[in-house]
């Protein structure tokens, strides 16, 4: 069998998490599979990148220093609990020359005071780049033959869209077999930094936050593998978040549709783009629990179990709607354009859209974060007040959602859903349907979250699959 399989940054968050994830790999390395690994960064790591680049930018290196030689402790220690003598060695020079690297790089921003998105991206990269070989190490130690390599070393080739670069799988496709091929038919273990890529040019690149998901299925799909297995801290994909819904399940078969829906809504399971690189070859994913392997968890494949209607409930928080209105809008379709041209030029991203039928106003959910900037952006755009008059917003909400491609053509789910939002006795701000079909998103306020997705998961019988 070959298998890529992906740890996430809680399943490589210290020794003892490297030492389980590891033995994961050689279960079924040692036993004549190919295996390809790839791995995101320590926990919390890319965050504490993201805050030494922006010290630096701001010129605070006591700040900088402080994280750097926490960050380059904790992976040292990491390394001496994981690593036999011979293997130590190697991985402690690694980890000390990034490091130092890190620091030029760091030093570099500091200088100029700027921080482009593209030596942020550089910046990013070093999570990964310092975690791979960790596990590297800790399989070598375990008698596992392997080889760590970054996602620009097996050909991993992306545009140049720093921060969210889009691969270019024919490039990756043709590369990635190139160099992990003859790897894989040696009987070696590949353990691929996640997240990252580079461009034409060489360029390092990020593929957005929680890429890792899609380094692994870009792997996969370049690989053509029996199966990619995401390891989790938990045991698949929820019915809803356990934070919120006490008793939230498992979801046994989702579709690849439906994970797309689930993670633009905010189940934050998987990065967005995760499923589009093996849905053509029809690869399965696998969802499962690094603390309890037997449990088979949430298995992603062509087609779901449509006998289950709605299979999840998620909602995403710190959302703003911001809506323009004026009777100078109605049938001149260049507005509307406008506005969504303006947002883009702003860097703003549009969640959801909804327009009344008489024209007369649009409104749109965006993060809390972008408000401000949206709100000026359009300000100064329509400043002549003709076409638009007022825009008004709503801070604070959050959208809702229920996912499963069981609901098209089905009658009675919207209504069943907006009762049970009725009978949480909350009011619904704005609503919108994808012609999809597989998903009705509506938006209320931040406050009200949990008391409705308990009412909703509870409705559709959620609580008892
Ligand atoms: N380390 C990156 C992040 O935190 C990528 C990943 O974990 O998937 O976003
Ligand atoms: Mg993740």
């Amino acid at each position: 069998m070959r298998l890529v399989m992906k740890f996430g940054g809680a399943l490589m968050e210290d020794a003892d998490q490297i030492a389980n994830s590891a033995k994961l790999v050689a279960e079924k390395a040692l036993k004549d599979n190919e295996v390809v690994v790839t791995v995101s960064a320590m926990s919390n790591v890319t965050d504490d990148l993201v805050s030494m680049a922006e010290s630096a930018r701001i010129g605070d290196m006591e700040k900088v220093r402080d994280v750097l030689s926490a960050l380059e402790k904790r992976h040292l220690d990491a390394a001496r609990k994981l690593c036999d003598e011979k293997t130590l060695k190697e991985v402690t020079a690694r980890v000390q020359k990034l490091i130092e690297t890190l620091s030029q790089c760091l030093t570099g921003v500091f200088l100029l005071r700027e921080l482009t998105p593209r030596s942020k991206d550089l910046i990013l990269s070093f999570g990964e780049r310092l975690s791979a070989p960790l596990m590297w190490g800790a399989l070598l130690s375990r008698g596992v033959k392997s080889i760590a390599l970054t996602g620009g070393e097996v050909g991993i080739i992306t545009d140049s869209t720093y921060g969210n670069a889009k691969p270019l799988l024919n490039i990756t496709e043709v590369m990635v077999k190139d160099r992990l091929l003859p790897i894989l038919k040696a009987g070696v273990v590949p353990v691929v930094t996640g997240f990252i890529g580079q461009d034409e040019n060489g360029v390092i690149t990020t593929l957005g936050r929680g890429g890792s998901d899609y380094t692994a299925t870009i792997l996969a799909s370049s690989l053509d593998v029996d199966e990619v297995w995401i390891w989790k801290d938990v045991d698949g994909i929820m019915t809803a978040d356990p934070k919120l819904v006490e008793n939230a399940k498992t979801i046994s078969t989702l579709s690849y549709a439906e994970v797309m829906e689930m993670a633009y809504f905010g189940a934050k399971v998987l990065h967005p783009l995760t499923v589009t690189p093996v849905q053509e070859r029809r690869i399965p994913i696998r969802i499962r629990s690094a603390y309890n392997p037997s449990n088979l968890g949430t298995l992603i494949k062509e087609k779901g179990d449509n006998k289950v209607i709605v299979k999840a409930v998620t909602a995403i928080k710190d959302l703003s709607i911001i809506t323009t209105g004026g009777a100078g809008m109605i049938g001149i379709p260049s507005v509307v354009s406008r506005v969504f041209s303006t947002l883009a030029q702003n860097n703003v991203n549009v969640v959801m859209i909804s327009q009344s039928s008489s024209q007369a106003n649009i409104s749109m959910l965006i993060r809390n974060n972008d408000l401000e900037r949206a709100l000026k952006a359009l300000k100064v755009e329509f400043r002549n007040g003709d076409l638009i008059k007022d825009i008004t917003t709503i801070p604070k909400v959050a959208v809702v959602a229920i996912v499963g491609e069981g609901m098209r053509g089905m009658k009675g789910i919207a209504a069943k859903l907006f009762t049970a939002v009725a009978n949480a006795g909350v009011n619904v701000l704005m609503i919108s349907q994808g012609s999809s079909e597989f998903n009705i998103s509506f938006v209320i306020q931040e406050e009200d979250v949990k008391k409705v997705v308990t009412s909703i998961h509870e409705s559709f019988g959620l609580d008892k699959t």
